[in-house]
């Protein structure tokens, strides 16, 4: 069976209006409710290999819209992209071979910022696994299962470690590709919140697949936030999380798979074996102050498993809920009153997994 993601639908709820963006594509959907009528703009569009559905409210809430969409589109198309030709992750992964690549400050950077995550998670996030996604055709439809020795000979290629970044110059080596695939849509998130704050928007929920960016102008605001039902249709959820400003990311194993021979193989490799993570989650949702990080670390914890992320999470100063594959719950302390289970029949709270 293959999974394929699907597109938003608007609908407008309840007396007081209610805008709820149902994603299918993201583990995530949420509800805003806006206080005051007027300057509302809600669209969705598609960007990053994802949806991107904005519900902005400010008085130019229609131009800055247009705007984060031709940014995460540029971003994509000159920086992220694996196979827009000419993007600087592109032109890099031409490259491999210890041959140093220019690239722009901003590629730099993010490259800077995400090697160090690669790091801190010891090495559960990787971002140099694209080769051995490519072998099981995630991202290209061609679904397989790469005979062991195929995944053995890639494995021998990647590591984060091999990857020098200069201010403005990447150099790696042969048989590497770079993939950001699991902190792009974060980074997507990362810059619809500077051009929301850069134009005044008072408030703007912006999701990009499964990360969410939160912001309001002011800090008193809350948002309500819904953690899909893994088990359940795209706009299910299984409980809400009432949060302020910030960035919401999951990671899950219902969102790309294909199923053989009775076993599920999902798109969340663990780079220790070069096969599908097996950590006993079902998903991880995580609530941080920055877009890339929460991608990157909602990733990492499904590779890690509950134990091992706790203390990358204080790390990143960042909050967490784990689905367990029997449905047990379990939330971070910071996230403890802030959380809601609303499927008590199909989900139980736990202390720990
Ligand atoms: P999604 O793409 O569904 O939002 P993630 O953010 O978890 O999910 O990213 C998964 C994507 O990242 C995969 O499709 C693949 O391109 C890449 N990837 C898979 N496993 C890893 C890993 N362990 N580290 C870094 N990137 C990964
Ligand atoms: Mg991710």
């Amino acid at each position: 069976m293959d999974v394929e993601k699907k597109r938003p639908g608007l609908s407008m709820k309840g007396t007081a209006v209610i805008v709820c963006a149902v994603l299918a594509a993201a583990a995530v959907f949420f509800a805003v409710d806006y206080y005051r009528t007027g300057r509302r703009y809600s669209s969705a569009g598609y960007a990053m290999g994802a949806v991107v559905t904005q519900n902005l409210e400010g008085r130019s809430a229609q131009e800055t819209a247009a705007k984060i969409l031709q940014d995460i589109t540029a971003a994509e198309r000159k920086s992220l992209s694996r196979t827009a030709e000419g993007s600087d992750i592109y032109r890099i992964n031409a490259a491999a071979g210890n041959i140093r690549t220019e690239v722009g400050a901003d590629t730099a950077a993010r490259l800077t910022e995400t090697l160090a995550l690669c790091k801190a998670s010891s090495g559960a996030l990787d971002i140099t696994l694209g080769a051995v996604s490519d072998a099981w055709g995630i991202g290209t439809g061609a679904r397989r299962v790469p005979p062991a020795g195929e995944i053995a000979a890639l494995l021998r290629q990647t590591g984060y470690g091999k990857v020098r970044v200069e201010a403005a110059a990447v150099t790696h080596p042969e048989g590497q590709s770079l993939d950001m695939g699991a902190i792009g849509k974060g980074i997507a998130c990362d810059i619809a919140k500077d051009i929301a704050a850069a134009n005044g928007i008072d408030k703007a929920v912006v999701s990009v697949g499964g990360s969410v960016m939160l912001y309001s102008s002011s800090d008193r605001e809350t948002f309500t936030v819904g953690i899909r039902n893994p088990d359940g249709t795209a706009s299910e959820y299984m409980g809400i999380l009432t949060l302020k400003n910030g960035f919401v990311s999951t990671s899950g194993n219902y969102e790309k798979y294909f199923e053989l021979g009775g076993k599920r193989y999902h798109h969340i490799l663990d780079p220790a074996t070069g096969y599908p993570a097996d950590s006993g989650l079902t998903s991880v949702t995580v609530f941080c102050q920055s877009g890339l990080a929460s991608d990157a670390l909602s990733t990492a914890c499904f590779v890690l498993g509950y134990e091992k992320s706790l203390p990358l999470l204080e790390k990143y100063s960042a909050q967490a809920v784990f689905i367990g594959g029997d449905g047990k719950v379990c939330v971070t302390g910071g996230l403890k009153d802030l959380f809601k289970l609303t499927d008590e029949r199909g989900f139980t709270l736990v202390d720990q997994l």
